[in-house]
């Protein structure tokens, strides 16, 4: 479900179903998995370098047949735009939340600190959920600035039914452009999986280090385009639009996720869009106002 100021919109999403996975549970089972294989971890070290074939880990040199470069800093990131949110998790005596619906974007005014704010809801049962916060701003905000606004809105709508858990933040570069030396398999952030526009990098990670395995398997080079170059060209105009004209930001949002079809407003989230579809999406967006942004008229 989708929501602003003056539109609610369900979609369908059982052609593409949300997957949600705890960081700590696929970390846990992946991390014993691949020590059970006899994969050997080596934590904390105080300087990386990474090559062809080495990797130069507090002094010590280690070589093998390949190395996969997955290190990436996101504090340390230089982006147009960042996509920072705080979430907590709830929990109710009453059955107060629709497993079968998750709220994705409850969007908020725009700021000049923060042109696309929104709130997030996603339940894990009629008793439990994650409700969380997100901006896509210049530069990342704090956790307690996204936490106040999860709080105010279960006090407005849920008044004191529910109970506090665990708190979570983060903050995702947008419009990231660091590419790796050719000469190393790369994944992750460090080779492009963060999609501009919405900061959705899981599914694009997963799918690198899969071609990145076959193309090591058949000793292959790494020609992996995460994303096509037209996607993320828009992408940019978008992000370039919203820091033009951030008090715009949410009439673009509601305009695009109120009149998009809803099959090409689904693919075009997920970033697995064809041009058909991502055209359709884009003249849903207010052409004036978004070209007044982009010229900062
Ligand atoms: C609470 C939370 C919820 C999120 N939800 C989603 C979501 O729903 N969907 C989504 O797509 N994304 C989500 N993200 C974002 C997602 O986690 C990141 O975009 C993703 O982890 C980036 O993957 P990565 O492998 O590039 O970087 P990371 O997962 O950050 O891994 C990079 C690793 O490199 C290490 N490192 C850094 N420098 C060096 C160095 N010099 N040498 C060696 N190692 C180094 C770091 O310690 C780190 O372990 C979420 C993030 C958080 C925090």
């Amino acid at each position: 479900m989708f929501r602003g100021a003056s539109f609610e919109r369900r979609l369908d999403v059982s052609t593409s179903p949300y997957t949600m996975i705890r960081g700590e549970d696929f970390f846990s089972s992946t991390l014993s998995y691949l020590e059970s294989k006899g994969v050997e971890f080596q934590w904390e070290c105080s300087s990386v370098e990474v090559s062809k074939n080495t990797i130069h880990a507090d002094g010590q040199t280690s070589t093998f047949d390949a190395v996969v470069d997955a290190a990436f800093e996101a504090t340390t990131a230089r982006a147009m735009m960042w996509q920072s949110f705080a979430g907590v998790w709830v929990s109710s005596h009453q059955p107060i939340f629709d497993p079968g619906t998750a709220l994705l974007m409850d969007i908020h005014e725009s700021s000049a600190e923060a042109p696309v704010s929104f709130l997030y809801i996603l339940p894990t049962s009629e008793r439990t959920a994650l409700v969380e916060h997100t901006t896509f701003s210049p530069s990342p905000m704090a956790k307690g600035y996204h936490l106040d606004r999860c709080f105010e809105w279960l006090s407005r709508n849920h008044r004191d039914e529910f109970q506090l858990g665990a708190t979570e933040y983060g903050a995702i570069p947008m419009g990231l452009r660091s590419m790796p030396s050719p000469a190393i398999y790369a994944v992750g952030s460090t080779a492009g999986a963060v999609r501009p526009a919405t900061g959705y990098a899981f599914v694009r990670a997963h799918e690198q280090a899969r071609q990145v395995a076959g193309q090591i398997l058949s000793q292959g080079c790494q020609s992996n385009t995460p994303y096509p170059r037209w996607l993320t060209c828009a992408d940019s105009l978008f992000l370039t639009a919203l820091r033009n004209a951030p008090e715009r930001g949410r009439e673009i949002m509601e305009r695009l996720l109120s009149q998009a079809r809803g099959d090409a407003l689904v693919a075009f989230l997920s970033g697995d869009v064809t041009v058909r579809d991502a055209l359709s999406v884009w003249l849903s967006v207010p052409k004036c106002t978004m070209l007044r942004s982009l010229l900062r008229v």
